[in-house]
């Protein structure tokens, strides 16, 4: 039952019934429609039929204004937007606004881009015919207001630009694709604001641009719809969850816009600075009934302009302000969404002198209408929320549809009656970034010439340069102080090599650059206790190099010329002779050298040696037989080489190229996607298997030499090994006539629920001791613990220790394991939570049995705490030394702890630590840290025994999200030398294995 609403809504009574709908009483007549236009009365009745209740619509959307040439949604959909049981392919998104384009010469549709499995990606600008005809001219006048160096600072200039000039507010959806609402609302939206002759429409679109991407994530939407169709073909049945939404990966593609790893947030940014927007507003539903958290909540990211904030709040609380008078309940803006990291898709604009917002609205995650339920904290009233969502609501996909187009709608209109204020923001945010030297500093970043971190420099300077980061490189040697380490030390001079890298801060988008490239400290007595993502994330840190901040405005005086390709800084050949060497030194493309010179023999140096008056570490590759194109692999794989007349005489081995296997689960797949991610990247082939084919494989090792299990994403062993409850259908995930876009590659199964299974278990266990290295990280790290892969490794107690995505530090421990070649010093690390790890000699969880420290503690009794107790009336009987041991180190055993104990590791089995958290004074380089000691100075990377075969345990993850350039070689280095990871050598004996043994308080029970 749909109640009647007034056709004119200029019309307000002051005394209505109750019977009649809140929204038709609005007193608001900023919207009102035009008289004169008809309406669509079809498509009207149809928006009132699939609105639940009249308190979810608004006096925006719930009429459709008619036109004689232009098609509604409904050509294409064969209903209205938001219609039940309806959820459009990208394609069909696409054919809407070509049709859309084609009938209104408000509407002009672009191709910006493709994703990573082809599919088309596209933006809709719509406005007044002569604003979309002149919009180049628009562009170069943006242009012009968006890097003020054009008009060398003049504000009469840009004043006058601002007077000639209309802004461009940018909307993308469905970024996140269970978030299924967005294309269809904006289909709407889009018609609407070609064809609506309201005075307010008339005024948006003859003031400003619309640009529309309907489909962000478009590989992942159509999968979504694949699913949503097996959902409607199969009724009474279990349909799976999105397990694939991008190529590589889900919810994470809303966290790349620091990385800058994947085609959608590359062809956003383009489209951004193409247009220069000055917004950007990305949908989502996960929050009954709108969150629209431009507001949000602290800490604010604290690189972004503050004029920044104050827009924020300006557009956030007139927004929720109109909607309130709208009556629609539950819309609000301040939430517990923080605002710190800047690795949201929205916060591309943030830093890049526009405005980021986001909204969350209330989905179904499908065309289905249901009943919803909500949680206390989700419709519970609170000073920001004095209008809360209800507790039960029967809600539909139109519903849905309405508050979107309604928020943006009235957002919209706001945001065109102060185009003049919004064009002023962005001109003064885009020249206080160019003068952030004097304004604020630092004056600049720079990195001076180190030939052993060029490789990894290189893969900085290309996010950067994604960034639209421009790059200079000295010509000159260049003089200027540098701040002191901490608060209160003098500035110290230093003189950066001519060749040295320079990141200019007097440019316009200086602040994703001061962003990234910065340290983030983030206080443990914050008032935010929930930060919503990661809270450090310096690149410097994690790409592994010294980038230095410089805030001496005097660099900025040197001379240097602009880099236009960073790829040309390496890859360079030199000396002569017929070996060509490549210095390990922690390159991120070294393994793919393996890979793509084929038919070179190519060796791995064990030692460190020098030849020809150089010298190479440990790891480096000599590449013998090579042919005339080895030059340019190096050249594309930004290595550098060096020829020599002679292989040196120190051990080496065969670098064959590894056959590699990623397993991934049917739990989750992406932050394993993180890995095929960066293999792809680097040109590293392997074979993408299930948990499942591991069940069904009896003899892994005959096929791969590594099995990389990546972090599910909080998989338990449980549920690694039993996968998902069989007590209902089965769920299939591969291509059929319904479902033509699932499947990732050749892999797919015609049931998702059986996990690795005992089979599986006991096939990758003999994978290990048979020779095979199986790497692991987080949750299959604990895997490979709990099911004992791991012989005397466990997981550290975290105590009441807080890490949320920190950067932390760590401390080679292992000098001449493989794993650690290239590498010297320290190296950070991003930890999720701060997962650590405790070695013992023992296998069983008692092998850490506490004993007393002599060193700390003894008991009442005769002397100081240094010396002994000596008991009278007998002779002095000297206890058994007990070695003090290390965090990371597992206890030494002594001779009555080893008799005849089956639990004792034999020496060439023991765990081998490669890697530890620092001390708890200098652990913390990024983020939030509290409370570090039971974690600091743990094992944080250690490589197991099993059989002849390897684990190699991540307590971190070191292949993530793009950003651990600086850890990805622990990896690779792992990989080229998967067969020589086995102890070489016993490690020393300890003393007291040797001695005899004494009585001690620690004895085993023997029944004396
Ligand atoms: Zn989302």
């Amino acid at each position: 039952m749909r109640p009647i609403r007034l056709a004119l809504l200029l019309c307000s009574l002051p005394f209505v019934s109750a019977a009649i709908s809140l929204q038709s009483q609005s007193l608001n007549t900023n919207f009102a429609r035009d008289p004169q236009q008809p309406i669509d009365q079809d498509y009207t009745d149809h928006i009132h039929k699939y609105t639940t209740d009249p308190t979810f619509t608004s006096p925006l959307v719930d009429y459709l204004p008619a036109s004689k040439n232009v098609p509604t949604p409904a050509k294409v959909l064969g209903d209205v937007s938001g219609a039940p049981n309806i959820l459009p392919y990208a394609e069909d998104v696409y054919k809407y606004f070509r049709l859309l384009a084609a009938a209104s010469p408000r509407v002009k549709v672009y191709t910006i881009g493709h994703t990573e499995e082809g599919r088309e990606q596209i933006a809709v600008a719509i406005a007044d015919a002569d604003l979309l005809k002149n919009a180049d001219t628009n562009k170069q006048r943006l242009a012009q207001l968006a890097d003020p160096r054009t008009i060398n600072f003049d504000d009469a200039k840009a004043r006058d630009l601002i007077d000639q000039s209309y802004p461009v507010y940018y909307i993308t959806g469905t970024i996140h694709s269970p978030e299924t609402g967005a294309p269809t609302a904006l289909m709407e939206l889009a018609y609407r604001l070609a064809v609506d002759d309201s005075p307010y429409i008339k005024f948006i679109r003859s003031h400003m641009v619309v640009l529309i991407t309907p489909v962000v994530e478009v590989d992942g939407r159509d999968r979504q719809v694949d699913v949503y169709r097996w959902h409607k073909a199969n009724p009474n049945q279990k349909y799976p969850h999105l397990l694939y939404w991008g190529h590589y990966v889900a919810h994470d593609n809303n966290r790349d816009a620091m990385g800058m790893t994947l085609d959608l947030t590359r062809n956003v940014l383009n489209t951004y600075i193409d247009w220069h927007a000055q917004v950007l507003h990305d949908l989502h539903e996960s929050v009954p009934f709108l969150y629209d958290n431009t507001v949000g909540d602290g800490p604010y990211n604290a690189w972004v302009d503050p004029l920044l904030a104050d827009e924020w709040a300006e557009l956030g609380w007139a927004n929720v302000a109109q909607m309130q008078s709208f009556g629609m309940p539950g819309v609000f803006t301040h939430g517990d969404f923080d605002t710190w990291s800047p690795g949201y898709l929205m916060f591309l604009a943030a830093m890049h002198n526009g405005i980021s917002r986001l909204y969350e609205t209330f989905g179904n995650g499908g065309a289905d209408t249901e009943k919803r339920i909500l949680d206390p904290e989700e419709y519970s009233r609170t000073w920001y929320r004095q209008n809360p969502p209800w507790p039960i609501v029967n809600w539909s996909q139109r519903d849905n549809n309405n508050y979107e187009q309604s928020a943006l709608l009235s957002t919209i209109s706001y945001f065109a009656q102060h185009t003049h204020h919004f064009l002023e923001n962005y001109y003064s945010k885009s020249k206080r970034a160019t003068q952030k030297p004097t304004l604020e500093g630092p004056a600049a970043y720079v990195i001076a010439p180190d030939a052993a971190a060029t490789n990894r420099e290189v893969e900085l300077l290309k996010v950067l340069q994604r960034q639209r980061v421009e790059i200079q490189q000295l010509s000159d040697a260049s003089t200027c102080s540098i701040a002191g380490e901490k608060r209160g030390d003098k500035p110290k001079q230093e003189t950066f090599a001519a060749g040295s890298i320079v990141i200019r801060m007097d440019q316009p988008y200086s602040r994703i650059a001061d962003a990234l490239l910065d340290r983030q400290f983030w206080a443990p007595d914050d008032p935010q206790k929930h930060p919503y993502d990661d809270t450090g994330w310096s690149f410097t840190h994690l790409f592994n190099l010294k980038v230095v901040r410089v805030t001496d405005p005097a660099i900025l005086k040197a001379g240097m010329k602009p880099i236009e390709d960073p790829a040309t800084l390496a890859g360079k050949i030199d000396g002569s002779g017929s070996v060509i060497v490549i210095n390990n030194s922690g390159q991120v493309s070294l393994l793919s050298a393996v890979y793509k010179l084929k038919g070179a023999k190519i060796q791995v140096a064990e030692k460190a040696f020098d030849a020809d008056g150089r010298h190479f570490n440990a790891g480096s590759l000599l590449i013998s037989n090579a042919d005339d194109k080895a030059a340019d692999a190096l050249r594309n794989l930004a290595l550098d080489g060096t020829k020599i007349s002679a292989a040196p005489s120190v051990p080496m081995h065969d670098a064959s190229a590894p056959r590699i296997a990623m397993m991934h689960t049917w739990l989750a797949t992406q932050t394993e996607g993180w890995w095929r991610y960066a293999f792809d990247t680097a040109g590293i082939p392997y074979s993408y298997i299930s948990t499942q084919t591991a069940a069904k494989e009896d003899d892994l090792r005959s096929r791969y030499d590594v099995i990389i299990f990546a972090p599910v994403g909080h998989g338990s062993t449980l549920d690694i090994i039993n996968g998902l409850p069989r007590w209902n259908n089965p769920m299939p995930w591969k291509k059929s006539d319904i479902t033509p876009n699932l499947q990732i590659g050749d892999d797919g199964t015609d049931d998702i629920r059986p996990g690795l299974g005992y089979d599986g278990l006991e096939h990758l266990r003999t994978f290990v001791e048979e020779g095979g290295l199986l790497i692991t990280s987080e949750d299959t790290a604990q895997f490979a613990i709990e099911t004992g892969f791991a012989p005397g490794v466990s997981i550290a107690s975290k105590g009441d220790a807080r890490v949320v995505g920190t950067v932390l530090n760590t401390t080679f421990v292992s000098k001449d394991s493989p794993v650690v070649f290239g590498y010297t010093g320290n190296l950070p690390v991003i930890s999720a939570n701060g997962m650590a790890f405790n070695i013992s000699n023992t296998i069983g969880s008692r092998g850490g049995r506490l004993l007393m420290d002599p060193y700390s503690e003894r008991p009442t009794g005769r002397g100081s705490l240094e010396e002994n107790d000596e008991p009278l009336g007998r002779k002095a009987v000297e206890a058994e030394k007990l070695e003090k041991t290390q965090p990371w180190e597992a206890k030494k055993l002594n001779e009555e702890q080893i008799r005849n104990n089956f639990s004792v590791i034999p020496e060439q089995l023991r765990p081998e630590v490669i890697l530890r958290f620092n001390e708890g004074k200098s652990l913390l380089l990024d983020g939030l840290l509290d409370k570090a000691s039971s974690i600091a100075e743990h094992a944080v990377v250690v490589n197991a025994h099993l059989g002849t075969g390897s684990v190699l345990l991540f307590g971190n993850n070191p292949v993530y999200r793009g950003e651990t350039i600086g850890d990805y070689p622990l990896v690779f280095n792992a990989i080229l030398n998967h067969d020589h990871l086995q102890r070489t050598a016993s490690p020393a004996p300890a003393p007291q294995d040797q001695k005899p043994s004494t009585p001690d308080s620690t004895s085993k029970p023997t029944g004396n």
